[in-house]
């Protein structure tokens, strides 16, 4: 007989970027919150998407240990080296296999490739050694004490061929970078179409019913309410694709935007979006 499933949320909080421009606002470059999840039975667990420093991952680390869980897998929701650069340094400590789906594992190459250009620069000697050693789901499901737990496909979020796992059991969805919550979300891949493809992910999501919602970036402050995250990433992503055709400039998007959601957190995220919409 199945176990019940339980899970909890690890939240990294922003650190710097090491850029010396400002944003608009006055802010320092940061980085968002990051969230982490861990998906336990009794004895067993499945942790989604690890952070991406090495100071981050001790305390994920930490966190894994002091849940007396055997941690089986590590599933990574999508491409973007924040949600996965430490996972080799989790999957050697604890013996766990990595899994994401061919879509994300092609991104992580990728990410890899870009690493020194891009990741480095912004964070320096903070990111540990990071190999793709991901493989595959067998039959899009990883198994956790009887419970089966989905890698669902949804395409173009805030990258391409983005995921989320859907936990059944739990009524829950470990969102990745699909569904936001409480953070300004980032759209600096989505021109050319890429918010309309955003809300039909948006709707895949919603198709599953999810009561409780992981989103990879929340704010701490918030709960998981499944069907409130999916109305406020859904209204943030319309509201974006009204600003980009009414304003003549990124500025003007970014206070346009601000001044419409001014409770999100990291405006770093739009600025970088809305430079991106309008280069
Ligand atoms: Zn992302």
């Amino acid at each position: 007989m199945a176990t019940n499933l339980s899970y909890d949320v690890l939240i990294a909080d922003p650190i710097p970027q090491n850029v010396d421009a400002l944003v608009p606002n006055g802010d320092h470059y940061m980085w968002s919150p990051q969230s982490t999840t861990l998906i336990f039975g009794e004895h067993q667990a499945v942790l989604v998407d690890p952070p991406f420093t090495t100071k981050q991952v001790h305390d994920v680390i930490d966190w894994v240990r002091s849940s007396g869980r055997n941690l089986t897998h590590i599933y990574i929701t999508h491409g973007h080296g924040d949600h996965w650069f430490t996972a080799g340094v989790l999957a050697d400590r604890f013996h766990a296999r990595v899994v994401a789906t061919a879509g994300t594992i092609e991104l992580m190459h990728r990410e890899v490739a870009n690493r020194e250009a891009l990741w480095d620069k912004l964070f320096p000697g903070q990111i540990p050694a990071a190999e793709v050693t991901a493989t595959p789901p067998e039959d899009n499901h990883i198994t956790l004490e009887g419970h089966s737990l989905w890698a669902v496909e949804v395409g173009h979020s805030d990258t391409d061929d983005t995921t989320v796992l859907h936990v059944p059991s739990l009524d829950l969805v470990v969102g990745g970078d699909v569904i936001y919550n409480g953070v300004h979300q980032y759209l600096a891949e989505s021109a050319g179409g890429g918010l309309r493809k955003w809300l039909e992910a948006v709707d895949v999501v919603e198709s599953l019913e999810p009561l409780r919602i992981v989103a990879g970036h929340k704010d701490r402050n918030l709960d998981d309410a499944g069907p409130r995250a999916i109305t406020q990433t859904r209204d943030y992503l319309r509201s974006a694709e009204e600003l980009r055709a009414g304003c003549g400039t990124a500025r003007e998007f970014f206070s346009a935007m601000s001044e419409r959601y001014p409770t999100r957190l990291n405006p770093t995220a739009l600025w970088m979006g809305a430079t991106a919409l309008y280069r």
